[in-house]
């Protein structure tokens, strides 16, 4: 057993990462993997205490890939602070942070990207094209540096969470995905690296993400059975606060269609841009409770 205060290994080269990692495997070790882009928060280490607790090595990487960012703004600027995550994991008996630097996961002489589908077109991928495909490149690249039994990813980025499980499943993998349950503040706004860049106005603003998810819920726990009145009223919500909407959906949370009926779980999701930060959450409304 390893203390907790015991630092993990930072390695920033691929070839160093793929032989540690192969050379676990063939000793019988099981690998969980957490793949982030760093400014990590209480969100990220709820992944990575499950990783620790289903695993028996824990690799964190921390790579923000330019080729999910449709837009040059938003990767300029991310929050990037590589020191205060290494810190931050020390915490914690992590075994291996993997950091490359963009050059190691694209040399100048690559080229391949993976084209998701039609799941990579829908809602995020409609309103960030290429989106998908930057993320299951880089993330079909690292499970092949890093060949892991799980990998963990959040329930708050439900569409990349389907989108993974898509990969996964079409390209063979023998990877279990996990989808781990989103981590909110006390007011309810998941947490996000994104939630730095807000101001204190906007911070308070943010709260009617979480509220406008809430409402649904509400909604139908009351009986409504109209899904164009629910979405009118989130939407309502988000614009009385002064937020942008890139879209209110109500979906089915396999195929993420929208649904016409309240007949099933149903999954909320909301993109809002507050100022300039753009906020994505959901949350799968139950039946169970409804009182019809
Ligand atoms: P990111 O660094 O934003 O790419 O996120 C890395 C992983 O952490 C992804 O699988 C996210 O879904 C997950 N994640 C981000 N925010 C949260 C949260 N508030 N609760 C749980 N998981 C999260």
């Amino acid at each position: 057993m390893k203390s907790r205060m015991s630092k993990p290994e930072l390695v920033t080269e691929k070839k160093v990462v793929q032989t540690t990692i192969e050379k676990l495997r063939t000793v019988g070790k099981t690998i969980g993997l957490v793949p982030t882009m760093g400014a990590l928060h209480e969100g990220h280490i709820s992944l990575v205490k499950e990783s620790l607790a289903l695993c028996d090595v824990t690799v964190v990487t921390i790579f923000v890939n330019p080729l999910q960012f449709n837009d040059k703004n938003d990767l300029t600027g991310y929050p990037q602070d590589l020191e205060a995550d290494t810190f931050l994991l020390s915490q914690l008996p992590v075994d291996y942070i993997f950091a490359p630097k963009p050059e190691q996961m694209y040399p100048v002489d690559y080229s391949i990207s993976i084209d998701v589908g039609p799941m990579g077109r829908i809602l995020e991928g409609r309103f960030r094209p290429g989106h998908f495909s930057g993320v299951a490149t880089v993330l079909l690249k690292l499970f092949h540096l890093i060949p892991s039994n799980v990998v963990f990813l959040g329930t708050k980025d439900y569409q990349q969470l389907k989108v993974v499980e898509g990969v996964v499943k079409d390209s063979n993998l023998p990877i279990q995905v996990k989808g781990c349950p989103t981590i909110r503040e006390e007011d309810g706004l998941a947490m996000s690296s994104r939630n730095k860049l807000l101001n204190s106005a906007e911070r308070l603003q943010a709260k009617c993400v979480y509220q406008a998810l809430q409402i649904a819920q509400i909604m139908v726990d009351a009986g409504e059975c109209e899904i164009e009145k629910i979405i009118q009223k989130m939407r309502d919500h988000i614009q009385q606060a002064d937020g942008k909407i890139d879209y209110v959906a109500l979906v089915n949370p396999e195929t993420l269609q929208p649904v016409k009926r309240i007949t099933q779980n149903i999954l909320a999701l909301v993109a809002v841009r507050i100022g300039s930060i753009r906020l994505i959450d959901n949350n799968l409304i139950q039946l169970n409770t409804r009182r019809n």
